[in-house]
């Protein structure tokens, strides 16, 4: 098993991560939150490749139960910016706007394989049969609905932690 993968968000559950929802609500301090808790316990440094220099990005990790569809937020942690970008590949090498920002910050597509080549010590055909492999598993994941389960990252689950110490006061 490869140390760097691709996990590729099936299309039907894009735009739902903890970061959209915090930023959808005008939480993003709840985001920062997050990061900081990640910086405390795991230190500046990229979670995959240990890389301690440069820009780190929180990455979401799901479990995806294929039978039961449901998409469950096992994980949260740092990753640099290389690490992140082959995590979302599709984005970053599939789509307009993805190739475009991709170029603007100076990277090529050879850029992110040298480095999934790197970290994971293995041969570009290697790379390619992974990259294969994760976009057949996100076509057919693409054809369901998922439910999502936040786990201990539910963002609604502070607030029930109030209500029911308002509810055991009254
Ligand atoms: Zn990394
Ligand atoms: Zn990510």
């Amino acid at each position: 098993m490869f140390k760097l993968i691709i996990e590729l968000v099936p299309s039907t559950v894009w735009f739902s991560s903890i970061y959209q929802i915090y930023k959808n609500r005008n939480q993003s301090s709840r985001w920062s939150k997050i990061k900081k808790e990640i910086f405390e316990k795991e230190g500046r440094r990229c979670w995959v490749c240990d890389k301690e220099y440069g820009r780190l990005e929180a990455h979401e990790f799901w479990e995806y139960d294929d039978e039961n569809h449901i998409q469950k937020l096992a994980a949260i942690h740092h990753l640099c910016d290389m690490c992140h970008k082959i995590k979302h590949i599709g984005l970053w090498c599939y789509t307009e706007k993805g190739s475009k920002q991709l170029a603007k910050s100076g990277l090529t597509r050879e850029d992110l394989i040298n480095h999934f080549c790197k970290v994971n010590n293995c041969s570009r055909k290697q790379f390619e049969e992974h990259e294969r492999r994760a976009f057949k598993i996100w076509g057919e994941r693409s054809r369901y609905e998922w439910k999502q389960d936040f786990g201990k990252y539910d963002p609604d689950r502070r607030r029930d932690i109030v209500t029911r110490n308002l509810f055991q006061y009254t």
